[in-house]
Parts: C-alpha cells; structure tokens; sequence
C-alpha cells in the first residue's frame, strides 16, 4: 500500500498533515488498531496505489495487556494469523515471523499449535514493525462528511502532544473494539470494580486481600481464577469462583461445529429475520464464549490435589445472577447480593476483593456523533451492517470490524475470519478481488438444500 502522496515519502508526512483545504485526501482512514485492522494493514500494504492510514490511539500495541497471563494461548490454531487464511505467502504470516526470528524449528519440535498469547503479541508487534501506514499515539475525537468535496474529516489529537490532526478520506474502517462491561447493579461503583481487562495491572493489590470472588465463568474468568489458585498457597486467600450460568461449560470445538466459523454460516445467518437472529445468538454461548476443555481439566485436576491435601479452601458455586453490589468503606469490603433462581433464594456474599469477568459490550465511539446521520442503525441503537460490512446509508463507504454479532453471527469476534472480512472489505476499498474469497467451505447444508432431493414449502401448508 503507498500511503504518502506523490513526492511523500512517510508516515510523518501524512500524520503531520495540518487542518487545510490543501491536505491530501486518503483512499481510506482506519481507526482502532486491533488484530482486525492490523491484519487489514498487512493484507493492504502490498496493493500499490491503495493510500491508506491506520490510526491508533495507544502509543503502542498491546493486545489485550490485562490478560497476558503467562502461559495462556489463544482459541484458534496458529494459521489464524494475520494474513495467512487470505494469502498464505504473504510475508506478514506467522510462519515467516519464526523464520525471521530463528523460532521455525523449535515451533516445529514443539508441535503447538495454539501460540501463547504472548506470542500472539510479539508476532503482532513485528508485523507493526514492516508498516509505514500506523500513526500511534493519534485519538481520533471527531468525524464528519465534507459533502461539497464527497468525503470524511477524522479530527483527533496526539495524545503526547495534544497537538490536533486532520486527515480527509473517501472512506473509513471502524475498529475500535469493544469495551469491557460490568453487571448493571454495579452502576454507582464502576471506579471501583476491576474487570478482567485490568486483571495484570490489579492481581499484586488482589492478592493481598483475605478473600477474593471471581465473577462470571467464560475464558477470562476461568484464566483469572486458574491463576489465583496456582498462586494461593503462597498468599493467604480463599478463593470464590460464582457464575450466572448454569455449569462452567467449555467451549464446543468440534469439527462439524467449527464449520460455523465459515462464510457458509454468514451467508446463512445473515439471511434470516432479525428476532431469529436474536433468538439464535442468545442460545449460542457455548460456541464462542465458553472456556478450553484442557483448562478447565486443569482447574479440576489442581482443586482435586488441593482436596486430597487437604487444602482446598476454593468455592465454585453456579446458577447465581449477581443482583447488587455494594462496598463498605469502613470494612474495605465488597457485598455481593446473588439470586439463585431454581431454589427461589438470593443470598450475599462478602468479600474483600472482586474481580468482574463480565465481558465486554460494543463500541459505538463519541466520535461517530458527526456522521450519525450517514449511518444505517437498528432499533436497538446497534450498527445495522450490509453484508460487505459497511454501516453507512450508501453502503460503500464505511466499514466495521467485530461490530456484527447480530448481523453475521458468532464469527463476529473470532480472528480466525478476520482474513475473510478483510478481503471482503479491501474487495469494497478497491473494487478488486485481491485476495480469493472463499463463498463456500462447510461440509453441511445451513440452509434446506437448492435441489430437487429437498422440497421446500411454506410453514403454514404443512
Ligand atoms: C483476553 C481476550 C482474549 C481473546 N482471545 C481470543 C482468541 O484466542 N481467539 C479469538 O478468536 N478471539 C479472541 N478474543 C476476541 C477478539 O478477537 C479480540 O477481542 C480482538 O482483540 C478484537 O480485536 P479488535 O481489532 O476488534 O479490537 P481491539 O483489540 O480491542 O483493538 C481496538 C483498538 O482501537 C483503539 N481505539 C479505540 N478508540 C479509538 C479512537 N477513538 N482513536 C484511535 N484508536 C482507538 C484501541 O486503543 C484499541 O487498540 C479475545 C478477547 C479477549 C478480551
């Protein structure tokens, strides 16, 4: 991708532009530097001709740095990389990272296939370090449309220097995440309540509580309490581990269900009315929100030597809705109230610390207010997507990432169709197939099959 103007030859050229008639404008801005549209920047940056800038407001990248939790790894299997489900000769894959570091053989010998998230990161990182298109440290605070010149304002600021930036672009890539949520009771306390996000940065002033509850039971809590446990013996804590589900269940990889994660099941998915859509995602959980069978064997295995020592002061409790929250600041202590529906009783649970792995919720940014008008919405105020992942009224001109849970399905959030939905949405930016874009690839049928073996009729004339 040749991102500086003719007779620019870098990023500062581009990033410094002032506010003027006379700045250049861009094929496309995209804001949010996530696994998403970082490998958007890697799939872009070979295509010549395609000007392009990816703003970021973190002064570096980091994923997720509140859960790098030694030894945990990611859900999917190495080839969901960047790029290489796109294009797999592409030298921003994950393979090309280990050869260039020396790590080819030893990945080899090892036989893993799901990298630690740690991993993850310095392979992000150094991808990051081959792009000329990122302009780290710039919050982008503000977008418009210029209707007269056809095309979008990003204002923003440089967060170091507080020095402001515009950049003009025929189109934009929204890929600001999403953002970590709390249980609604725990409103007036949100200061106050640590969520998974922070996890690294508050586990030492966790840990020097006398007690500690886990809240919620998906990946992430599961990983936090893991940790707490394994580190227990050496601080003195008891452990609480309570969720609203029904069991601590584990997230369904198998094969015919991993087909799922497939543009057959966009197709599918998108295609249905919205209520179903609705209905389909809340029955889901298990599929994208549940925790690794080998983790939470683990979980089992180091409670059960606990037990057998015993030793064991951990508490799992399921089938309980945290219903308020309250901390006294004369204790310095948490009062959870819990419902626990099929006994028809709540109770409370006391604690000094708490740790909410309640999940996270989208991400509709401040700065989109300029541009409301310009985009299509659903009447839950959520993005209401095309299938080419543009948001606006045109549906050409401005694309989402991970904000499409209701439009496409489970595979909204899952980098492993991260190359997919870039191809398709550098297809859109440039109105060429660059990267081969699979339209069918599952064994089954979602759909009743297109032939003659399968007679199809209305409901109502059964
Ligand atoms: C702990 C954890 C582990 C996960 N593990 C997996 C996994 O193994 N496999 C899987 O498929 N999925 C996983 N996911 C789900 C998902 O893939 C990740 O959340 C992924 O990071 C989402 O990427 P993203 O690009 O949408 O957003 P993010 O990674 O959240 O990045 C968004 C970026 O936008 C920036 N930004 C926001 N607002 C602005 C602004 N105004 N101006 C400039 N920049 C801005 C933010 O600073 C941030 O860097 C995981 C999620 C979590 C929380």
């Amino acid at each position: 991708m040749v991102l500086s103007a003719p007779g620019e030859s870098s990023i500062m050229s581009t990033t410094n532009v002032k506010p003027g008639p006379t700045s250049p404008v861009l094929d496309f801005v995209a804001i949010g530097l996530g696994p998403f549209n970082l490998s958007l920047a890697c799939l872009a940056d070979p295509i010549r001709d395609l000007r392009g800038l990816f703003l970021e407001r973190n002064e570096d990248f980091d994923w997720h740095p509140g859960m790098l939790i030694d030894d945990t790894t990611l859900q999917n299997p190495f080839l969901a990389d960047l790029v290489s489900l796109a294009d797999p000769k592409s030298k921003f894959s994950f393979l090309n990272y280990c050869k260039q570091e020396g790590k080819l053989y030893a990945y080899y010998i090892r036989e893993r296939f799901y990298l630690s998230r740690a991993e993850y990161n310095r392979y992000c990182k150094w991808a990051i370090s081959q792009l000329s298109s990122i302009a780290f440290g710039s919050s982008v605070e503000h977008v418009e449309y210029d209707a007269q010149q056809g095309h979008y304002l990003v204002r923003g600021r440089n967060v170091r220097t507080g020095q402001p930036f515009m950049h003009r672009a025929a189109r934009l890539v929204i890929g600001v995440g999403s953002v970590p949520q709390l249980p609604p009771c725990c409103g007036e306390l949100r200061e106050r309540c640590i969520h998974s996000a922070h996890y690294v940065a508050c586990k030492a002033e966790l840990q020097q509580k006398r007690s500690i509850a886990v809240i919620g039971s998906g990946q992430s809590a599961a990983e936090i309490f893991y940790d707490l446990l394994k580190e227990s013996d050496e601080h003195d804590y008891t452990l609480t581990w309570i969720t609203r589900s029904p069991r601590f269940f584990q997230m369904e990889n198998t094969k015919l269900t991993l087909e799922m994660i497939s543009p057959d099941y966009i197709d599918y998915f998108y295609n249905l009315p919205d209520g179903v859509r609705e209905n389909i995602i809340a029955k889901q959980d298990s599929l994208y929100k549940g925790v690794n069978a080998s983790l939470i064997n683990q979980i089992y295995d180091l409670l059960d030597d606990r037990r057998s020592r015993g030793c064991n002061s951990a508490r799992l409790i399921t089938n309980s809705e945290l219903s308020a929250c309250r901390h006294d600041r004369i204790e310095d202590r948490f009062h959870l109230r819990f419902v626990q529906r099929d006994e028809g009783v709540q109770y409370t649970h006391v604690t000094d610390g708490a740790i909410f792995a309640t999940g996270y919720g989208q991400n509709v940014p401040g700065f989109i207010e300029g541009i409301r008008a310009r985009i299509r919405w659903d009447d839950k105020g959520r993005y209401r997507l095309s299938r080419n992942y543009a948001i606006d009224v045109s549906g050409r001109e401005i694309f989402v990432q991970n904000a499409g849970l209701y439009s496409h399905g489970l595979t909204n959030p899952d980098l492993g169709m991260s190359c997919y939905r870039n191809s398709c949405i550098l297809r859109e930016l440039t109105g060429v197939e660059h990267y081969k874009i699979e339209r069918r690839i599952a064994l089954q049928d979602f759909s009743v099959p297109d032939t003659e073996a399968f007679v199809k009729m209305p409901l109502e004339a059964q």
